[in-house]
């Protein structure tokens, strides 16, 4: 017996697909007014983008992690242009901001993604007040269609590349184990692992070339739906308490988790491990994961990453008390103390 949720949304995946389908899809959607969401590092890309679309205005204030008063600009914005629809271009900071005014407004979202986090085919929102982030899922924030081009990632420089692929093999791995574990979702991110192993070499040898950035991409957007369905497991609840009480940066914070949640777990989940080694090309998953990252130059320190040292154990006390039942085996504080000692 399993379940399985899948939510409705369009995809459109190729190369130019922003310059060539994008104006498509948004006249699909019947919009008049846009409204871009993209960070100011985003706009010559957006301006590109954009160029022959009904354009309302913009919100370029896009901030990691959503801050509320980002959020009440942003809104604020959607109100005053009498927008019909949000086109997010950037990474999950700037889907992240379209989202806030989507969970409020229920305005419809375009995504245009140019990393690998994948906040584009999920229905979590998140927001930060005061340093403490709060997530939660709403269907409305859901894109209802998303434009996957990879040429659009060209530009990300490779660290924050390398980073982002990481985040998005995080998904793969966490989905094993999440909460809503399903053999529906395991296939999707067996699969995207692949791609993703397969990819993330290619765009740290060659970060222009196109064959590299398509895998990564591909192996992001399966891997994100995994995780859409089957939730968060311990190695989110692990960054989400480091992302939120000691700021640090999303990606490379899941990029140098990962290693040690998969080490701690594999010995209580033999089956999907083997099956991850094997979508790995390899006999041992955690043993490939570490020639994956000294393949491609991976963050492994907590510590490089600004984690204050002493501040261990008031973080692993978090993460115990948030670690999910679903588990392959409990998490004590000493657990989780261990676990980050060792990515410290
Ligand atoms: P980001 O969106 O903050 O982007 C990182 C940096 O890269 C920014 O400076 C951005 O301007 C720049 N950038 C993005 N694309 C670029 C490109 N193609 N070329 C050059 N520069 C580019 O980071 P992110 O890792 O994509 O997203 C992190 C945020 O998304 C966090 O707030 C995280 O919580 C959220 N997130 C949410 C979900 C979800 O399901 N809700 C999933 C994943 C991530």
């Amino acid at each position: 017996m399993f379940e399985h949720q899948s939510y409705t949304q369009r995809v459109v995946f190729g190369a130019d697909a922003g310059r060539t389908l994008l104006a498509a899809e948004v006249d699909r959607l019947g919009a008049q007014r846009v409204l871009l969401v993209a960070a100011p590092s985003a706009r010559a890309q957006a301006a590109a983008l954009t160029a022959s679309l009904p354009m309302a205005g913009a919100v370029d204030e896009v901030r990691m992690h959503v801050p509320v008063e980002v959020a009440a600009a942003a809104r604020r914005r959607a109100g005053e242009t009498g927008a019909d629809l949000l086109l997010a271009v950037g990474g999950g900071s700037a889907t992240g901001t379209a989202k806030a005014v989507a969970m409020t407004s229920g305005l419809p979202i375009l995504a245009v993604p140019t990393t690998y986090a994948g906040s584009e085919v999920t229905p979590v929102w998140g927001l930060t007040e005061g340093g403490r982030k709060t997530t939660g899922v709403d269907v409305r924030v859901l894109p209802r269609t998303v434009v996957y081009d990879p040429s659009l990632t060209l530009t990300l420089p490779v660290g924050m590349s390398i980073a982002s692929g990481l985040n998005a093999l995080a998904h793969c791995v966490d989905s094993l184990w999440a909460p809503r574990v399903n053999p529906v979702d395991t296939a999707l991110a067996l699969e995207a692992a692949h791609a993703l192993a397969e990819g993330l070499p290619r765009v740290y040898a060659d970060p222009t070339g196109p064959d590299g950035r398509s895998s990564t991409l591909y192996g992001a957007y399966l891997g994100a739906l995994a995780f859409a369905g089957a939730g968060s497991g311990l190695h989110h609840k692990i960054c989400h308490v480091l992302g939120g009480a000691y700021d640090l940066p999303h990606a490379r914070t899941h990029a140098v988790v990962l290693p040690h949640v998969l080490a701690f777990n594999a010995p209580a989940a033999p089956e999907p491990v083997a099956r991850l080694a094997r979508a790995l090309d390899a006999s041992d998953a955690s043993a490939a994961l570490d020639k994956l990252y000294d393949a491609v130059g991976a963050p492994r320190s907590l510590r490089a990453l600004g984690m204050p040292e002493d501040r261990l154990p008031e973080a692993a006390a978090l993460i115990a008390e948030a670690a999910p039942p679903s588990n392959p085996r409990p998490v004590s504080e000493a657990d989780a103390l261990a676990i980050l000692r060792a990515a410290f």
